[in-house]
């Protein structure tokens, strides 16, 4: 078998445009051969913009996942208690919600794995959110990852060298080629890595908008039903709803900010889009392990494990277990603060409009989040919202209080910020936030 040949029947001739589909073994020849170096990277990416272009059918992207599944290990959780479930969100600013839903789902008696990233873009990450809670350690060994499990309920860490090392090699490639916005590779990519933590059932959080990788509901519903019948092919329960990423979710932004409106969150006192996505996602995530007959029934569940104060206890047990200081963590809570401060008013009165991916580039100006995978992030940097999306607003009132990691950011992170901000003199329709599912 030659890579030339794999590459070429993909990417078709001028009579035959679509290409063919490959075959199981031609997949595992490419993809092995990438992984074990005896395939060479200009050869994979000529293949990635062939995929790009000509698709992959159901048949191909399953097996692909599969391929890159296998390149490395897995997490056995069978000695431990399930139902194990997770959520996926494919990204966005101010996108919080694992924090408050694995202890609260976990309160609900699902064991959820957590394997979540870094911020990159304009998008949050897990890692670094819970990372700025003092001591929190995101690095862990599998056993110790599956001691925390059992323990709380749930656990969080960073994916491991040994774990899909196809998707971190392909990731990067398709990251520096133009090749990350497909479907079939970005179904592979993350169900690849979903299948090797071990969850039985996933729900996915696939939104559309700017700050989303897919811009329209259209794009969103196609990659969720990618993702949902790829892993029901798989043998896994699964589930998506699609959600508006066109303005930040919540009021506030930021790594420790965003600790801090999960810890509101876990009181019951969150921002009513993030308990709303929360209590959807979550009632999915029940009804899939069984835990609820139905949607209705499993939003309630998961209100009473905030209501009893069990999520709270399990988040909290959670951050001792992973090395964080829990007592600093509630000393600190909405007094912490990084000293760079400047405040943005409003520039006219009107129907307030914020847009989500001009406030996650400014995000990565303060210090938020990275353009490149080496950079820092800053804990205390963030915005923190005073108005929300469709509220009336008059000239000079507070929308914004900005914290930057330095004085130099602001020059960038100001002009982005006002830029994000419009003025209606008409009153807008309500944001739907849930779209719709996708069984
Ligand atoms: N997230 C991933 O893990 N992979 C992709 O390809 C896109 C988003």
């Amino acid at each position: 078998m030659r890579a030339v040949d794999i590459i070429m029947k993909k990417r078709g001739s001028l009579l035959n445009k679509g290409g063919e589909q490959l075959n199981r073994e031609e997949i595992e020849f490419l993809i092995n051969g990438y992984v074990n170096g005896s395939i060479p990277d200009y050869q994979v990416s000529s293949w990635l913009m062939a995929v790009f272009f000509n698709g992959m059918s159901f048949k191909e992207t399953a097996c692909l996942t599969d391929v890159m599944l296998h390149s490395g290990d897995s997490i056995d959780l069978t000695d431990l208690h399930g139902p194990f479930v997770d959520k996926h969100s494919t990204g966005g600013v101010g996108d919080k919600i694992s924090l408050p839903l694995a202890p609260i789902t976990a309160a609900c008696g699902l064991t959820v794995p957590m394997m979540s990233g870094r911020a990159l873009g304009h998008t949050g990450g897990t890692l670094d959110k819970l990372e700025a809670i003092d001591g929190y350690r995101v690095g862990l060994e599998v056993n110790e990852f599956k001691s925390i499990l059992q323990k709380t309920g749930f656990a969080m860490t960073g994916q491991t060298e040994k774990i899909v090392p196809a998707d971190r090699l392909l990731y990067a490639l398709r990251d520096v080629t133009g090749t990350v916005e497909s479907v079939p590779l970005i179904t592979a990519s993350i169900l690849s890595k979903k299948a090797a933590e071990g969850s039985d059932a996933l729900v996915f959080d696939v939104k559309f908008g700017n700050g989303a990788f897919m811009k329209t509901p259209e794009a969103a519903q196609e990659l969720a039903e990618s993702l949902v019948k790829t892993a029901q092919s798989m043998g896994k329960k699964s589930a998506a709803l699609l959600t508006n990423m066109n303005t930040p979710l919540g009021m506030k932004i930021g790594n420790f900010l965003e600790i801090e409106e999960t810890l509101d969150c876990l009181e019951g006192k969150g921002p009513e889009d993030v308990m709303e996505l929360t209590y959807a996602l979550g009632a999915l995530m029940l009804v899939l392990a069984g835990k609820a007959s139905t949607e209705e029934e499993g939003i309630e569940r998961c209100k009473e494990a905030v209501q009893s104060g069990r999520a709270m206890e399990l988040f909290l047990a959670n951050v001792r277990e992973q090395g964080g200081d829990d007592k600093a963590l509630l000393s600190q809570r909405n007094v912490r603060r990084s000293p760079f401060k400047r405040t943005i008013e409003a520039a006219q009165d009107g129907f307030l409009s914020i847009h989500a991916y001009k406030t996650g580039l400014a995000g990565v100006n303060l210090g938020v989040g990275r353009n490149r995978t080496d950079e820092k992030v800053c804990p205390d940097a963030g915005i923190i919202l005073h108005a929300r999306e469709g509220c009336f607003v008059k000239k000079g009132q507070l929308i914004m209080e900005v914290f930057g990691k330095n004085e130099e950011c602001f020059t960038q992170a100001i002009p982005l910020l006002e830029d994000a901000l419009s003025y209606s003199s008409e009153k807008m329709d309500p944001v739907k936030l849930v779209l719709k599912k996708i069984l």
